[in-house]
């Protein structure tokens, strides 16, 4: 017959089956119960058999050679049924339950079966230890007792051997934590040094247990580094005091291959002696080296970025974006900037937009709003005033800080000064535009030149509106395309000019007009350097059409009037000259004063008619020159002959310094004698009384120089500009206090220049004057 089951068959078996029991090995502790069984009982069999769903598997079978038997089969499940007793079958022949059973009618012949279930804390049985005869028995009420009694020692070993089981498992736990979080264990006795370290503690270090045998407290004292020792010991101290929990201390420990880990350990007391004195510790330790030097890196960033944050000449913020842009982080340096502590901002009591000027607060919000909503870097200019109450341009620059969905979380920035280069930016913009007034106002004409090229870079429009051509045609030009090309030369000497001393001009010359008619202009320049090493000529140009035709004119009619005058003039001069000789007779003494007084200023008249007509041939170009090549020093002699009795009528003597020089020069002689009859006149008229005048003559390397010297008055440093313009005097009363037109040096001086020589002057006011004129010297040799 077929046990029923349980009703808490489920259960059960869910018990059976946490023991993790079946198909194990064979253990020799049960089979001792069962072989005690077996022996007490006096039977062949003793079996500790479990009850699975559909067999009965034995632990231990003694007398017996089985591992399992079908369930249906086994005389265990009926004992289970009833945890509380035995199941005592004396002839199982005889019991309806097991007389048909294939055990019974066959191997091993059943007959006596005797079981005592297997009952868990909880009630359940698992199976039996049974003992089995193939003869029918009786059973002493002792040996049923100590049947039961076995049971419940096989019980126990299962529940040991469950115990076992799940402490094993812990320890297993235990040591994956330990690997998992890569950490060494320790145990100390405090008392007597006794020390026990896991494999992982000294494979942190680099060794294997063995090798660090025999392992004691001063395993660790060796291999910590020594400086670290009394935080250590301090640590420890603390917590046998009770201040700390758990000693908890970070200290570098000797790696076999001679480097330093730093170790992180943690422990606490776990148990003390009779006395209350700490017994053992034991805690962890960790390999924290990585940790520790990229915390230290960390630090380092740290401290770069906020040494960063103190030398940024303004100040860095990380803000909310509400109205206040309430501060979540200010660096100090707003204090320099605002004259407020960065704590105030912080704390709310004041914000930026309280100290912003009212005009920009709005302004600034909207700026920043709109860069915040296109994600982008804004940059804004306001006035903010400090606590002292100054007002303060500043600049800010900042983004928005953006979070995993894309929600602005903060906004960072910088805020710095701007004060001085603002109000330099406005008083560069007023001195531009007062020099961009007078640039475009101007009634005279200004450009820029290119050095190198002559290209125009700049034109005002004065400019455009004297040359007729487009400020853009113009642009495309260079001056050259605008100039007379017989303006070539002198424009060439007007620029060393300008190389040389930083400026030129006056320089009189003629640009051409779009529409092609000439232009006299008078320019005045500068040269500056342009930045990137170009350098520019600035050119003021006046337009003197007006003045030449004025001048024109004059020099019309002086020499309309003079040709009118020569003709009656000679005819004067040459009967007063008649006169005054008494070829005619001789004349009362009084009148003969008188004729003599109107003959010489006929003479003078004459003179002066014959400079102008001279100056009115040259400046029509009509002059002629008869020039050759012919030693220079007879010239200077001749002259020197031809003004010693004008000299001597003043009481000035005449003295030549020559150095004996036979140099030649391509000059027209009579021009040049002229223009020495000038210089040694004029020295004349200005020596003191029985004064002396020097010529000096000296030739050069290629040119050769004559030079009067006086020792008169000089010229004043007022008149020097004028000294060769026509008519000029030093003094309007000169003319008649010392006979002279103020033409004399002007045709001088185009004389020397048409002769390819240059005309000049030194003087000292009070100290006299040298006038010289200079020529190149001619290679007369072939
Ligand atoms: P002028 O016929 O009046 O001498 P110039 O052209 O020769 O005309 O000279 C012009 C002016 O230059 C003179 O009136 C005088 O003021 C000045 N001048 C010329 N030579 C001398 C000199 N040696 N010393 C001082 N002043 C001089």
């Amino acid at each position: 017959m077929k046990a029923p089951l349980s009703i808490h068959e489920d259960e059960r078996l869910a018990h059976l089956h946490r023991l993790d029991i079946l198909d194990t090995r064979r253990e020799q502790s049960f089979d001792d119960i069962a072989q005690l069984a077996m022996t007490l009982c006096e039977v062949p069999i003793a079996v500790v058999s479990l009850i699975d769903r559909d067999r009965q598997w034995f632990k231990s079978c003694i007398g017996l050679d089985a591992e399992e038997t079908p369930r249906d089969l086994a005389f265990c499940a009926h004992a289970i049924l009833t945890p509380d007793d035995l199941l005592v079958v004396e002839d199982a022949l005889l019991d309806d339950r097991f007389n048909d059973n294939a055990l019974v009618l066959g191997d091993p012949y059943i007959r006596f079966y005797a079981g005592a279930p297997l009952v868990t804390s909880a009630g359940y049985a698992l199976g039996t230890l049974c003992i089995i005869d193939r003869v029918p028995r009786k059973l002493s009420a002792l040996q049923l007792s100590t049947l039961k009694l076995l049971a419940g020692q096989v019980m126990q070993l299962l529940q040991l051997r469950e115990a076992n089981l799940a402490l094993a498992q812990e320890r297993e736990n235990l040591d994956d934590v330990l690997k998992g979080a890569n950490l060494g264990t320790w145990r100390w006795n405090v008392q007597t040094g006794e020390t026990v370290f896991n494999a992982r503690w000294a494979e942190m270090l680099g060794y294997n247990l063995a090798e660090l045998a025999p392992v004691s407290i001063n395993t660790w004292l060796t291999l910590t580094h020594p400086d670290d020792l009394p935080i250590a010991q301090e640590q420890l101290d603390k917590h046998f005091r009770g201040e700390l929990t758990f000693y908890e201390c970070q200290y570098r420990m000797k790696h076999k291959l001679g480097h330093w880990i730093v170790v992180f350990a943690r422990g606490r007391v776990v148990s003390f002696n009779t006395e209350n004195k700490p017994l053992w510790m034991s805690g962890t330790h960790g390999d924290v080296t990585e940790l520790h030097t990229s915390r230290i890196r960390l630090q380092e960033n740290e401290e770069r970025l906020q040494t960063m944050i103190s030398n940024f000449p303004g100040a860095v913020y990380r803000c909310e974006n509400d109205s206040r842009w309430t501060m979540l982080y200010l660096s100090a340096a707003v204090q320099q900037l605002t004259g407020y502590r960065a704590e105030k901002f912080i704390d709310d009591s004041l914000s930026m937009t309280d100290i912003t000027h009212s005009d920009d607060v709005p302004v600034v919000y909207e700026k920043v709003q709109q860069a915040l909503a296109r994600k982008e870097t804004f940059h804004v200019i306001y006035r903010i005033q400090r606590l002292d109450t100054s007002w303060r341009w500043v600049e800010e620059v900042g983004r928005g800080v953006y979070g995993e969905n894309d929600e602005l979380k903060y906004i960072d920035g910088f805020i710095w000064d701007i004060t001085v280069a603002e109000e330099a930016r406005t008083a560069i913009q007023l001195s531009e535009q007062k020099l961009s007034t007078l640039y475009n106002q101007a009634p005279v004409a200004i450009i820029s030149n290119n050095f190198a090229d002559g290209r125009f870079i700049e034109c005002n429009p004065e400019f455009v509106r004297m040359i007729g051509y487009s400020a853009d045609e113009i642009l495309h030009m260079d001056y050259m395309a605008l100039t007379p090309p017989e303006y070539a030369q002198s424009d060439k000497n007007e620029l060393q000019n300008l190389l040389r001393s930083g400026r030129y001009g006056p320089y009189e010359k003629q640009y051409i007009h779009r529409d092609g008619h000439l232009i006299p202009i008078l320019l005045n320049g500068v040269l500056i350097n342009a930045p990137g090493g170009e350098q520019h000529i600035w050119a003021f140009i006046q337009d003197i059409t007006e003045r030449k035709r004025i001048e024109q004119m004059k020099n019309e009619f002086v020499s309309a009037v003079s040709h009118e005058l020569r003709t009656p003039l000679t005819a004067i001069s040459g009967s007063l000259g008649l006169i005054v000789s008494g070829v005619l007779g001789d004349l009362p003494l009084n009148m003969k004063n008188m004729l003599a007084i109107a003959n010489k200023n006929a003479q003078r008249l004459t003179l002066l008619i014959n400079d102008l007509l001279d100056m009115e041939k040259l400046l029509a170009g009509k002059m002629a020159f008869d020039m050759r090549v012919q030693p220079f020093l007879p010239i200077i002699e001749q002259s020197l002959e031809a003004n010693k009795a004008y000299a001597d009528t003043f009481g000035v003597s005449l003295v030549l310094h020559a150095q004996p020089t036979n140099v030649s020069v391509n000059v027209d002689a009579q021009r040049l004698q002229q223009v020495l009859a000038n210089f040694i006149s004029n020295a004349v008229k200005f020596s003191p009384a029985n004064g002396q005048v020097e010529i000096h003559v000296v030739a050069h390397e290629q040119r050769v120089d004559v030079a009067v010297v006086d020792h008169g008055p000089g010229v004043s440093d007022e008149f020097r500009t004028r000294i060769f313009q026509k008519f000029a005097q030093a003094d309007s009363s000169d003319s008649r206090q010392r006979g002279g037109t103020g033409l004399g040096l002007a045709i001088s001086k185009a004389f020397v220049e048409r002769m390819q020589g240059t005309i000049g002057f030194e003087s000292e006011p009070g100290q006299g004057a040298t006038f010289f004129a200079r020529f190149p010297i001619v290679n007369t040799i072939g």
